[in-house]
């Protein structure tokens, strides 16, 4: 669920040109992420997202896990999600060569075990869009 959450972000970056999600739920069944946005999505666009993070799933990529001195890292990423008593040392989840950010969570090796991604509705209220999503396991 965590990695699946790192893909469907970064591809709404390259989608839609918006940030990370700022606020998110992560469970084992049902997710939600909510992004800062003008409107709602249509048919067409959570059609587009679904297939594109399903490409990344499927293409396999390494999920890699990286150390950065915190100087270091404060120039190659973005750390304002992470807390102030994070330490010196900034874990870097890299999945292959399409999305890296500073995480704590748990991660998959590969992104061909995170299943299907499938987005369950999205909505929009005040600025904020939100997406649910689920994954189908094989
Ligand atoms: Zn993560």
């Amino acid at each position: 669920m965590h990695s699946a959450e790192h893909i469907l972000n970064q591809t709404m970056i390259r989608m839609f040109d918006c940030g990370r999600s700022f606020s998110n739920h992560i469970e084992k069944k049902k997710s939600k992420c909510d992004y800062h946005f003008e409107r709602d999505l249509n048919q067409l666009e959570i059609a587009e997202i679904e297939n594109q993070v399903n490409e990344v799933i499927h293409n396999n990529l390494e999920v890699l896990e990286e150390f950065y001195l915190r100087e270091e890292a404060e120039e190659k990423f973005n750390l304002s999600k992470l807390p102030n008593d994070a330490g010196d040392k900034i874990r870097i989840i890299r999945i292959g060569d399409y999305d890296a950010c500073p995480c704590s969570g748990l991660h998959v090796n590969h992104t061909i075990e995170i299943g299907d991604f499938k987005i369950i509705s999205t909505s929009f209220d005040d600025g904020i869009l939100r997406i649910r999503f689920k994954l189908l396991e094989d």
